[in-house]
């Protein structure tokens, strides 16, 4: 008896540990559960702006079945903002509500201008046991007023590939200003603190097309995101024609580029390798050129017109359409590109100056079917480009003017015959640079315009 007895309680013995350890378990996997299975919610705003509220939800492994959007004024005024009933089954749910089109919404904001608002989430979910509710606060404060744009100046035009200014000041919750010109490209201005206000300048062109609509839209935007456009008119006089040429490709000689800009050993070049070089390599050094001249340099370091290459023609014009096709296969038209500079031809290896003061930003042996290049800061986000050189004489940092023999010109890159390929960049932005020949052209578009904008300082 006494025998069995203790074959018995050792069994209970063993037994009972097992059931609690696995009640325990179960404690902590539900308690788990209950605590950390359940979503977040992130308010990226730091203000409420006229815009809208951007959030990001963390499912966290729970089924979320709605969500609802708040905003609750301090005396406890709700307004719903958003809802929904889906089921949102991705890990992370970003919720971009815009509500600048929503005048109850923008009404209720105004209400609560330079007060705190709660941004209030409520989510219904799902975890693996049960439904609950989760709410998360957070308080903002509303900011709906946008900057102002006020005092406008500019002489209202530019030509095709052209220079154009506008002045205008902002007020003193603007965060950051910037000109459209609708076709893609954006300038930026250079600022002055002018009593409350900022004064900016901002150099600009419409690209070798008119600007869309006719109109440079004037961008400023507040700490809480706030944007006021201001559409100001500008007409671009046509004074120039998009020449079209038709260029015959020898197979030979391209295919000599082609090898040495990708150091190569190709016998017969195929058109996918010539596109290789002519989209391809020019989107990426074209790309490498716009940052490099995108940068504002805050003060002008020229002071006169530019000097074109001496005893140059001007072989080839900006904006020109170029067609190329295969000697000998002129009805096959392989590639259509636009000429974002001018050739300059005058005697092979001839020598080239810096075409007015500045400083060198770039030297490059090679920057692809631009071959040796250099590219001279010249302040106010204007630089100059000189390409397809034989041989470089200047280094990075260098200052330079009139009298700097920078390099001489050559066939270096995708170029056929000796000649000096020259580009004038604003912000990045290809411009004509014919221009800037003519004194009487940087007069009226940059001299007179930075004086006045210096001068205003001063007042
Ligand atoms: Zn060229």
């Amino acid at each position: 008896m006494v025998r069995r007895k203790r074959v018995f309680s050792d069994n209970r013995f063993n037994f009972f540990p097992l059931i609690i350890l696995i009640l325990f378990s179960v404690f902590i996997y539900v308690g788990y559960v209950f605590f950390f299975n359940k979503p977040s919610v992130k308010v990226e705003n730091k203000l409420l702006s006229s815009g809208g509220i951007n959030s990001v939800i963390e499912r966290n492994d729970t089924l979320i079945k709605s969500v609802e959007i708040y905003f609750v004024s301090e005396n406890k005024i709700e307004k719903k903002i958003y809802e929904s009933n889906e089921n949102f089954i991705n890990e992370e749910i970003i919720l971009n509500i815009p509500y600048q089109n929503d005048n109850e919404i923008l009404k209720f904001l105004k209400k609560n201008e330079n007060k705190e608002v709660i941004v209030k989430h409520k989510l219904i979910y799902e975890n693996i046991f049960f439904d609950s509710e989760y709410v998360s606060e957070k308080k903002l404060n509303v900011d709906i007023l946008p900057p102002r744009i006020f005092n406008i100046e500019t002489d209202g035009y530019t030509y095709i590939g052209g220079l154009g200014f506008i002045m205008y000041d902002t007020s003193p919750d603007t965060e950051k200003t910037f000109v459209d010109n609708g076709n893609g490209d954006l300038f930026f201005p250079i600022t002055l603190k002018n009593n409350e206000n900022f004064s900016n300048l901002v150099f600009f062109s419409c690209s070798n097309k008119p600007c869309a609509n006719n109109k440079l839209i004037i961008n400023a935007i507040d700490k809480a995101g706030n944007v006021l456009k201001f559409s100001q008119k500008i007409r671009t006089i046509k004074n120039k024609k998009w020449d079209t040429i038709t260029i015959p490709l020898p197979r030979e000689l391209i295919r000599n580029k082609f090898n040495m800009i990708f150091n190569d050993n190709i016998e017969v070049l195929e058109k996918e390798d010539f596109l290789k070089m002519n989209i391809d390599e020019r989107i990426q050094n074209d790309n490498k050129i716009k940052k490099i001249t995108e940068a504002i340099h805050p003060s002008l370091l020229f002071d006169s017109s530019f000097k074109q290459l001496s005893n140059s023609k001007v072989s080839s014009k900006y904006s020109e359409k170029r067609r190329y096709y295969f000697r000998g296969n002129p009805k096959e038209i392989i590639d259509t590109k636009f000429h974002y500079g001018i050739d300059l031809s005058s005697i092979k290896n001839a020598p080239v100056y810096s075409s007015e003061k500045g400083e060198v930003v770039h030297v490059d042996d090679s920057l692809g079917i631009y071959g040796k290049v250099v590219i001279i800061n010249h302040g106010l986000g204007f630089y100059s480009l000189y390409s397809h050189l034989s041989d470089i004489f200047v280094q990075i940092d260098d200052k330079v003017s009139k009298k700097t023999k920078i390099g001489t010109t050559g066939t270096t890159g995708f170029a056929f015959g000796d000649h000096l390929h020259y580009g004038i960049y604003l912000q990045g932005i290809p411009i004509d640079p014919v221009e800037f020949f003519d004194k009487n052209y940087l007069n009226i578009k940059i001299f007179e315009p930075y004086k006045k904008f210096i001068n205003k300082k001063k007042n």
